[in-house]
C-alpha cells in the first residue's frame, strides 16, 4: 500500500484528520482538487469573519458619537477591504500548506475518484491505501427558482471569492446562519438589504427568543425582512432584479435589488467520487455512516458536511476528523462529540451550545432555565451592546448544564464555558464555584446560573 490514509479533501475535516493521522505515525495523503483549505477557509468562515471584522469596525466608529468621539467623513474602501480580507485567506493557507510539509503530509493536486474500498485514481494516477477518508465538504444548493441563471444572482462563494461583488442593494433568499451575517455585513456597510425567510423566523434552527431579538435588531439598523416568504422567480427590471414571492397573507410582492444572494443550505460534494458500482448508502445526497463514521462500504470512511445528519460547520468536521484520525491509530477519542457548539457572527453575536428550552420541553425534560439581560451586565452598559441576554437550560432533576444561548458581545468566545460544561455534564452548583472576573461580559453567565428557575 502506498499509504495508511487517503483523505479526500483539504477543508477542516480534511485537514484534521491529515494532521492528527501523521502526528500519530501514519503515512497521510490528501487529495484536493482546489485550494487547501476548502470551503471554510477560502470561501466561508475565513473570508466572511474578514469581511464581518471590517463592516463591524466601521459600524462601530460610525457609532461612536455616544461615546463622545467625533468621527465625521467616515470612508471605506471596498476594494481595500477585500485586498485585506484576501491576503488574511492568503496567509491561512499558506499556514496550513506549512504545516503539511512539516508533518511531512503528501498532498496530490487534482480530483480524485475513489475505485475501490483501498484505491484512488487521481488522472492517470492510482493510489493505495489501508482506509479512505471522504471530506470532500458541501456546496451552496440552488433551489429550483427560475430566473437563477440571471447576471447578478450570486452565492456565497462569489460574495467572498477574491476581489468579491458589491450591491448596492442586495435581496438576500434565506434567513438561515449565511442569510443574516451577510445581511449584517452589507447593512454594515450601507447598503440597502431586503431577506425573505420561507420560514416563520429567522434563524428556525436556533432558540425562538434568539430569532425574535435577531430580527427586531435587523429591523431597527434598516433591514427589510420577510418571513414565511414563497420566491416564485426572480425576473432583470430596469436597474436591477425582482424577486418575486408570494408572502404570508398570500399576496404576491417583489422585492427589488442590484443583487440577489441565493442563500438557502448547503449540499454535499459526492459527484462523481465513486466510480461505477461502488456507490455507498446515501440519505438526501449524504453520505450514511455508523457511529464509527464508517460508510456503508467497509474501510471508507467520511466526516464533515459531506456526512447525513450532520451540523455542517467547521468545528464538527475538525472534530470528527481528529477522533477518525484516533480511532484509525488505535488511540481513544478525548472529544465529546454530541455536544456541538454553533456561532452566528452578526452585531451582537449569538452562539448556543446543547438543547433549546423548546427542545428540552418537547423531549419532556422539566428544566430550571436561568435568563439575564445583558443590560444588567456592567462591561455591556458601558460598552453600549445593544438588546441581547445569556440564557442557561438546566435539568432540574440533577441541575445539569443541558443547554446555553447567547445573544451578547463577544458571545462566540464566551460559549466556550458552557460548551465545556455541557460537555462534561457541569452542574449549576459546579459553574456558580467560579469566581469571574469583573467587569467582564462573562459575569452574565454567573448570573445566569444564579438566577435559574423552574419552568
Ligand atoms: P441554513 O440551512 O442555515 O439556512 C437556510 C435558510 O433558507 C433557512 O432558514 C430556510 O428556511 C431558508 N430557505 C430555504 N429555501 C428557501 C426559499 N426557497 N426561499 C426563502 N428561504 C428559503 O443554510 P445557510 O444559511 O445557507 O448555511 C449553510 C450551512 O453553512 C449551514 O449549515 C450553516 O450552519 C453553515 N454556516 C455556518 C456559519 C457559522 O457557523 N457562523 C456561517 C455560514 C454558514
Amino acid at each position: 500500500m502506498d499509504f495508511d490514509l487517503i483523505i479526500i479533501g483539504a477543508g477542516p475535516g480534511g485537514r484534521a484528520a491529515a494532521e492528527h493521522a501523521a502526528a500519530l505515525g501514519l503515512r497521510t495523503a490528501v487529495i484536493e482538487k482546489a485550494e487547501l483549505g476548502g470551503a471554510c477557509l477560502n470561501r466561508g468562515c475565513m473570508p466572511a469573519k474578514a469581511l464581518l471584522h471590517a463592516a463591524g469596525q466601521l459600524a462601530a466608529i460610525r457609532a461612536s458619537d455616544s461615546l463622545g468621539i467625533r468621527a465625521a467623513d467616515v470612508e471605506f474602501d471596498f476594494d481595500a477591504v477585500q485586498r485585506c480580507k484576501d491576503e488574511a485567506v492568503l496567509n491561512l493557507r499558506e499556514s496550513m500548506a506549512q504545516s503539511f510539509r512539516t508533518q511531512k503530509i503528501t498532498v496530490i493536486a487534482g480530483c480524485a475518484q475513489i475505485v475501490a474500498p483501498n484505491a484512488v485514481c487521481v488522472g492517470t494516477e492510482r493510489y493505495t491505501a489501508e482506509k479512505l477518508l471522504v471530506a470532500s465538504g458541501a456546496a451552496p444548493a440552488c433551489p429550483q427558482i427560475p430566473g437563477l441563471e440571471l447576471p447578478g444572482v450570486v452565492t456565497s462563494d462569489a460574495l467572498l471569492e477574491p476581489a468579491g461583488r458589491d450591491f448596492g442593494r442586495l435581496v438576500i433568499i434565506g434567513g438561515g446562519v449565511i442569510g443574516v451575517e451577510f445581511a449584517s455585513i452589507y447593512r454594515a456597510l450601507g447598503r440597502a438589504v431586503t431577506v425573505l425567510e420561507a420560514g416563520t423566523r429567522l434563524l428556525p434552527s436556533m432558540d425562538r427568543e434568539l430569532s425574535q431579538s435577531l430580527a427586531v435588531l435587523l429591523k431597527k439598523r434598516g433591514v427589510t425582512t420577510a418571513l414565511g416568504a414563497k420566491v416564485e422567480r426572480i425576473e432583470a427590471v430596469e436597474g436591477g432584479l425582482a424577486v418575486v414571492y408570494t408572502g404570508k397573507q398570500g399576496a404576491v410582492c417583489r422585492a427589488e435589488g442590484d443583487g440577489v444572494l441565493v442563500a438557502v443550505g448547503r449540499r454535499p460534494c459526492l459527484d462523481g467520487l465513486f466510480a461505477g458500482a461502488l456507490q455507498p448508502e446515501t440519505l438526501h445526497g449524504a453520505l450514511v455512516c455508523d457511529e464509527n463514521f464508517e460508510t456503508s462500504v467497509k474501510g471508507i470512511f467520511a466526516v464533515g458536511d459531506v456526512v447525513a445528519g450532520n451540523m455542517q460547520l467547521a468545528h464538527v468536521a475538525s472534530a470528527q476528523g481528529a477522533a477518525v484520525a484516533h480511532q484509525l491509530a488505535g488511540k481513544p477519542v478525548l472529544t465529546n462529540l454530541k455536544c456541538v457548539p454553533s456561532c452566528v457572527y452578526t452585531d451582537p453575536e449569538i452562539a448556543s451550545v446543547g438543547m433549546t428550552e423548546e427542545q428540552a420541553k418537547a423531549a419532556w425534560i422539566a428544566l430550571q432555565v436561568g435568563k439575564v439581560p445583558t443590560a444588567a451586565n456592567g462591561k455591556s452598559v458601558i460598552e453600549h451592546t445593544e438588546r441581547g441576554f445569556v440564557k442557561l437550560i438546566f435539568r432540574a432533576e440533577d441541575e445539569v448544564l443541558i443547554g446555553a444561548q447567547l445573544m451578547c458581545a463577544r458571545a462566540t468566545d464566551l460559549i466556550a464555558a458552557p460548551a465545556l460544561a455541557c460537555a462534561n455534564g457541569m452542574t449549576r452548583r459546579q459553574l456558580l464555584r467560579a469566581i469571574l472576573p469583573h467587569p467582564t461580559f462573562g459575569e452574565s453567565l454567573a448570573q445566569a446560573a444564579q438566577a435559574a428557575r423552574r419552568r
